[in-house]
Order: C-alpha cells, then structure tokens, then sequence
C-alpha cells in the first residue's frame, strides 16, 4: 500500500492527505502525469483560502514549472511557464520597461493560481485579462493552444482549474510608468461620495476601510514622470509594526469578539492617521513585499452603482452590539473594470471588490464577520473571490454568475470523468459522477 502524506495550505487551514505527488518541470510531464491520473489537483504557492488546490490522491506541485520562455520585443509579449512566481515575473519585466497595469498585493503566489481564481489589483482589470494566449492540458493529457480570437478565451480565463492546466501563458505587457502615490485618513461621510469622481481624476484608487471606527485611509496614485520631484514622506517609522501590533490586540477577539472595535480604533489612530507621499513603479509603490503571519482572507465583490448601499447596510449590520461580526482591520476596497470573462466578477461590469480578513487564521472558522459580509453581498447579487473563504455553492453561483450554467457544461464536456473535481470543486458545480450514472444505465 502506498504512504498517505499530508497537504497543507499556506495558513494551515486546509490539510488533505495523498499518495502521488510529482513536481513537473516541462509540459510534456505534465501531459503524461495527467494522462495517467484518473483524479488529480495541481497547486501553485497554496496560498488560496478555499479548498481549491488539492483534495486528490494524486497532485502535481506547478512550482518547479517556473522558466520565462521567451519575450516579443516588438509586440511587448512575454511567455511564461505558469509555476512562475509573480514577484519574479513582475522583477523580469520591469527590467525589460515593462508592467502589467493592475497588480494583486502579494507577489509570492504562482502565475497559473492567480490568473485561475481570477485575481486582482485595483483601477484596472483582473489578472487573467493581460492573457492573450496560453496552452492548456485538457483531461486525456493532450495539449490545446488557446488564443484570443477562442471563444474559448473567455471561459479559460478564470476556471479554477476545472477546464485543464495552464501550461505556458502569454501576457501583454505595457510601457512601466511612474506612480506618485499620496495616501491619507479621512473619514466614511468624505471618502464614499467621492468614489467616481476619484476614479476619473486618479490612475490609482484603493480604500483601507476602518471598520467600527467610521473612517477609511485613501491610496491614489497619478503617472508621472520618473523624473519628477516630489516631497517624499513615509510616515512615522513604527508604522512598520503595524501587522505585528494587529495581532497582539486581536489576539483573543475570537474569544471576546468586541475587543475588536477597542483594537480598531488604538489601530487607526496609531498607523491609519498620518499622511504618507512616495512614488516607484507600480510594483515597487503598491504591492506588499513580505507578510510577517498568515491570515484568513474572505472578498465580495458588487457592481459599482450598488455599493454605496451594501456598504451602508454592512456597516449597519456590524455596528450593532447584538451582533458578534466584528472586522478586523483593514476592509481593502478596490475597484475593478468591465470585462467577459465568463467566471470574473467583473463580467460585464464595473466593480468594487471588499475583502475581509482574520488575523487569527487558525480560529477563522467561529470569524462571524465572514457569514454577514456573505449574507449582504449575495442579497445584492455579489459575486465571491474564488481563492478565498465563502461557503455559497451551485445554487447561489448561478444566480450570481450569468455564465454559471454554461461554464459548468463546457467543464462536464471537457472534464467527462470530473477528473479535476476535488470535493470541494464538486460540491460547487454540483458535479453528479456521469461515468458511472451512464454505466448503470
Ligand atoms: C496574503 C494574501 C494576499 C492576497 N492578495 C490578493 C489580491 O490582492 N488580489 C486578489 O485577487 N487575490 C489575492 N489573494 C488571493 C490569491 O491571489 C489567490 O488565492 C491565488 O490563487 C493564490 O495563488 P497560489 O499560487 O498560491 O495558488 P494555489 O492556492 O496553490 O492554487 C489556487 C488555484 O489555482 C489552481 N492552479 C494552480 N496552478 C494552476 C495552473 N497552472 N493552471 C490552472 N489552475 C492552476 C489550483 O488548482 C487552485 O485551484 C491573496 C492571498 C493572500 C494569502
């Protein structure tokens, strides 16, 4: 009998036993590999927190599958393997002029786990938009170019790896620019009416809500050229210790959730109340380098018109003292263009995505906040982040997702023995076992 070993995701919170794990480093294995598996899941930087990523006896660790294959100097193209991990392909770039236009804050995680959960950054598009070609490894192991001009394009783009393996991508890159980014507190009643307007006046527009203290800190950003004088200022230096901090005071919040709203607001005053200017690239200005613990993260996303009223009615609901979601801070606001990706949360259009996080990743499951956010999101039609912890399945995702129906027959066509379905995948796309209902009958 073969040796049960165990699978754990970065903030321990998913743990899966298998027996096969191979660590493929050319696209041929990755065909053999998955020709020869009757189930399997692959995994990136296992930093999503939904069970997405393995649940199978078998895995594959994309990690090795890593090598930049080629860049088009006149067409700004750049090829890459999808084990790649983004703050190496993001250094790559930059070193040729080159940026990606809209950058997730983190930069560990793998090319091919971003673009498949649909990740994101701000004022610009999802990840999985600057794709203009990829091959992917379908169920029986052959190997399938995907381009632009695919109808296919747009179901692949974000799949979860439930349509195949994304072996090489293509991105189109744009010309790097210079970032100046001002960053400041001000409170709900400023910061929310001014949302549109910022977004026409700004390249760059991210929101740190505050929960329980009524304000939020405002990140904009504007091109400049890299010459440009600016007055830099990086704020007190013991603004650095600001997640450390975070943890001591939510240390026991999931014993007494109010503490919460006390945290928050020594939180806010301590390292959300001053100014702060500076500028660099857009990936050395805005995107989180290191992370001293992990953490839970939960995301909804709402069409842009209807945020004012989600926001109001979250803020409501977690303000009241009968009510044990307390946030931890911060609530990230971001916004998100239109696009037809079929499984994007922005298909069709203009969103405003709230994350929401525990810093206590191992007691996330009695986190109340993340049941409400839920609960108000998809009264409203949000859509959830497919990386991170929400509990809707088929039912609600079809309500949700125009192109949920047809996503999910493209997959049974493509994936027949549901190969890819983990349980968790298969709970989501309420996948019934249509080899074996076609053998008994
Ligand atoms: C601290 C932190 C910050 C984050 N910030 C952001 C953010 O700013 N914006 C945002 O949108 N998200 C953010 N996320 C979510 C994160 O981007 C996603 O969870 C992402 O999928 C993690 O990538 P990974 O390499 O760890 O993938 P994994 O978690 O290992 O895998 C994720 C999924 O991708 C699939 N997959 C992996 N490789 C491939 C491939 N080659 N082809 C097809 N499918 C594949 C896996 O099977 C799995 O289903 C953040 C997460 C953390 C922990």
């Amino acid at each position: 009998m073969k040796q049960k070993n165990t699978w754990v995701s970065w903030n321990e919170n998913i743990k899966h036993n298998y027996t096969s794990l191979y660590k493929i480093t050319s696209e041929e294995k990755l065909s053999e590999v998955i020709a020869k598996n009757d189930k399997i899941r692959f995994f990136g930087n296992k930093q999503s927190s939904a069970d997405i990523a393995a649940g199978t006896d078998a895995l594959i660790d994309m990690t090795s599958y890593n090598k930049i294959v080629s860049y088009d100097y006149n067409k700004k193209t750049v090829t890459v393997q999808s084990g790649l991990i983004l703050g190496d392909f993001l250094e790559a770039i930059e070193a040729v002029g080159w940026c990606i236009p809209c950058l997730p804050d983190i930069n560990t995680i793998t090319i091919g786990g971003a673009l498949a959960t649909g990740t994101h950054g701000t004022s610009g598009k999802l990840l999985s938009e600057y794709m203009i070609e990829c091959t992917l490894v379908l169920a029986d192991g052959s190997i399938k170019t995907i381009t632009e001009e695919d109808d296919l394009m747009d179901a692949v783009r974000v799949s979860l790896g439930m349509l195949g393996v994304m072996s090489t991508i293509t991105f189109k890159c744009e010309k790097s620019y210079t970032l100046h980014v001002k960053e400041r507190p001000e409170k709900d009643s400023e910061w929310l009416p001014k949302i549109k307007s910022r977004l026409k006046e700004h390249d760059f527009l991210r929101i740190l809500w505050l929960p329980h203290t009524d304000k939020g800190y405002v990140i904009t950003g504007d091109k400049i050229k890299p010459d440009t004088k600016i007055v830099e200022n990086n704020g007190p230096k013991y603004l650095k210790h600001r997640r450390n901090a975070s943890k001591i005071l939510y240390k026991y919040s999931h014993i007494y959730p109010w503490i919460t709203s006390i945290a928050n607001k020594i939180l806010a005053k301590a390292f959300f109340s001053s100014k702060k200017e500076h500028k660099g690239t857009l990936y050395q200005a805005t995107v989180t380098k290191s992370r001293g613990s992990t953490l839970e993260l939960a995301e909804w996303t709402i069409a842009l018109d209807k945020f004012p009223q989600v926001f109001d009615e979250l803020k409501t609901e977690i303000n009241k003292w009968s009510n044990k979601s307390f946030i931890h801070i911060p609530m990230d606001v971001r916004f998100v263009k239109k696009d037809t990706s079929w499984l994007s949360y922005a298909y069709k259009q203009d969103i405003v995505t709230m994350g929401c996080v525990s810093r206590n990743a191992a007691t996330a499951d009695t986190y109340e906040a993340f049941k409400s956010v839920e609960k108000i999101f998809l009264k409203h039609g949000g859509r959830p982040h497919w990386g991170k912890r929400f509990s809707a399945k088929d039912v609600e995702l079809s309500r949700v997702y125009p192109k949920w129906e047809a996503f999910k027959e493209l997959r049974s066509n493509l994936d027949p023995t549901n190969k890819f379905l983990n349980p968790y995948l298969t709970k989501l796309v309420n996948a019934k076992a249509k080899k074996v209902i076609n053998e008994i009958a």
